[in-house]
């Protein structure tokens, strides 16, 4: 019986990676991430990890190999095609927030909606639900430099999930944090996780790693562990 293995949301497979100067940063990974899962990758710096998300996130395209994601065979789509999946399926969070200086909370979640083709007052009023889901109605217009490093990433949170995406990415989405609002993002994002967002997570946190249902090891380009065991 397969009943119970979920649907995948993500299916690499052979994928490589090489960038000018003969860097390999990865070397024939497969991985398989059904939908629903919360899985941590982990692994040293530089053995492909940043890579492996972006890769997955469609933000960089493979050497060889190939890549579905929410089921679409990203290789056969172009760039424009590529935006709209990215805009329809997939949220990401990384490390330094991304967020646009000078600009309010409000309207930096609605930027999260601008390649969805929904209507500006839509974005708003989306993105201030956004923001109280997170915890944050009561700074919708606070500017990123008005706001701890905790709330930025809360901001970041809420535009990824904005466009309610079945995957959410984040890479080190705690390396610029104090623990207490470390938690704080964890415990947001397995809250999106058990409303059913399937969630990657990059980190070096031992005990983020260890917390989290499924664990991915990569080391020089190759997934070199996976908790979840043998998928296919
Ligand atoms: P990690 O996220 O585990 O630190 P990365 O995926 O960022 O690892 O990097 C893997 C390897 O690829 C490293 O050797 C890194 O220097 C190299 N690399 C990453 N991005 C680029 C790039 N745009 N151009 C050239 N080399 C890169």
């Amino acid at each position: 019986m397969t009943a119970s293995v979920p649907a995948p949301v993500v299916e690499l497979s052979e994928v490589t990676k090489a960038y000018p100067g003969g860097v390999h940063a990865l070397r024939g990974v497969s991985l398989t991430v059904g939908d629903g899962e919360l899985l941590a990758i982990v692994g040293p710096s530089g053995s492909g990890k940043s890579t492996l998300l972006q890769v997955i996130g469609t933000l960089d395209r493979p050497t060889s190999g190939t890549v579905r994601v929410a089921g679409h065979e990203v290789g056969a789509l172009g760039d424009a095609q590529l935006s709209a999946l990215r805009a329809r399926h997939i949220g990401f969070v990384f490390q330094h927030f991304h967020l646009v200086a000078g600009v309010g909370a409000v309207d930096n979640v609605a930027d999260g909606l601008l390649y969805a083709g929904v209507p500006r007052r839509e974005r708003r009023t989306r993105a201030r639900a956004a923001l109280e889901r997170v915890g944050l109605g009561h700074r919708l217009g606070h500017r990123p430099a008005e706001l701890s490093g905790g709330e930025r990433q809360r901001v970041a949170i809420a535009r990824a999930l904005v466009g309610e995406p079945e995957l959410l990415l984040a890479d080190e989405p705690t390396g610029a944090l104090d623990s207490a609002s470390g938690q704080t993002v964890m415990r947001l994002l397995r809250e999106l996780n058990t409303a059913g967002t399937t969630v990657c997570v990059i980190t070096h946190d031992p005990g983020i790693a260890r917390s989290l249902p499924r664990r991915v090891q990569v080391r020089d380009g190759e997934i070199v562990a996976d908790s979840r065991g043998e998928v296919r």
